[in-house]
């Protein structure tokens, strides 16, 4: 599932390619026609991430809402410009890594994941990524065909952005967009990093559910998936069991502050990069490898890089937890 930093990620792709332009909307799946017609022929205006939502504003006060649950992606073509905090995909606008070393060439996922391409779920879009480069290689159409069951196609002069599999896709009024985001947990990226360390302890400290189900509730905080919340309750050394109110207040500011700290390392590499103090070999080899960027992740039955204690992994409220018993205890 694409976790925040995704979603952020998408936002601004929106920011410099879509935002400002007047866009041809158009549903070639057919399940968001009449939406599609209401966009049609507006300026989009805005572009907003908050959680694992992305809210588009067009002229008129038209909202549009994306949520790209377990299996939405976006897929970006023509002309592309990315944001100069992200690195481009060909490698030389340079990315920190958190030492503050500048690397001067993304280090690309050799799964894709940090395709600026293609953004949302990783599975589907690999598939979609090797459809798109035999595509472009023999491409001279444009707009390009519509691939698949695309939903919703965001089209300007150069820029084309098709959105297949969301959960949601649906249009807004102010309001209704005002009501989804109160619902929601903070998020480092959108709302005062101070607020958001009040609400979510005083969410968390209230609570009898596991922190290890908390940290994934989207009304509790924002934008943290499975990687996320695995990784951040381990640098925490937080046992996932642990109810909410029970969690000493320290550490639950603590995982907000963590929180705050890898979101934006995830938007800016494309990747839930969540070790720190890496040499610089050791920093590129865990861009490159999922396997080798994350403390628990994943990583069931190895060896916990710690204390060497095998790394289990149990279902919890339908979805893996990964943890270090001891290291957690
Ligand atoms: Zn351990």
């Amino acid at each position: 599932m694409p976790e925040g930093h995704s979603v952020h990620r998408i936002a601004r792709q929106f920011d410099r390619n879509i935002v400002g332009r007047v866009v041809a909307a158009s549903s070639p799946q057919g399940r968001f026609a009449e939406g599609a017609e209401v966009i049609d022929g507006r300026e989009a205006l805005e572009a907003r991430a908050v959680a694992k939502q992305m809210f588009v504003r067009f002229d008129g006060d038209v909202w549009l809402r994306v949520h790209l649950g377990m299996y939405g992606a976006w897929d970006f073509s023509g002309d592309v410009s990315v944001d100069a905090t992200i690195a481009s995909s060909n490698g030389r606008m340079g990315q920190t890594n958190q030492r503050g070393t500048v690397v001067d060439e993304a280090i690309m996922d050799a799964a894709g994941e940090n395709s600026l391409s293609s953004i949302g779920a990783p599975r589907r879009s690999r598939v979609r990524m090797s459809e798109q480069t035999t595509g472009l290689e023999e491409q001279s159409e444009w707009p390009p065909p519509p691939v698949g069951a695309v939903r919703l196609r965001l089209l300007t002069e150069t820029t084309c952005a098709d959105l297949r599999g969301p959960t949601a896709c649906v249009l807004q009024t102010p309001d209704e967009v005002q009501a989804t985001i109160d619902k929601l947990g903070p998020d480092p990226l959108v709302d005062d990093l101070t607020e958001g360390e009040e609400r979510f302890t005083a969410t968390v400290k209230k609570k009898p559910t596991p922190i290890g189900l908390l940290l994934m509730d989207q009304s509790v905080v924002s934008g943290i998936g499975n990687v996320y919340r695995a990784e951040i309750l381990f640098r925490a050394r937080q046992n996932p069991h642990t109810p909410g109110r029970d969690v000493p207040e320290e550490v639950v500011r603590e995982m907000w502050r963590d929180w705050a700290r890898l979101l934006p390392i995830g938007v800016e590499t494309g990747q839930m990069m969540t070790m720190d103090d890496l040499d610089p070999a050791a920093y590129r080899r865990a861009m490159a490898r999922r396997a080798d960027r994350h403390w628990v992740y994943h990583r069931e039955g190895l060896p916990c890089r710690v204390c060497g204690t095998a790394i289990v992994m149990e279902e919890a409220a339908g979805r893996k937890l990964y943890w270090c018993p001891s290291c957690q205890a």
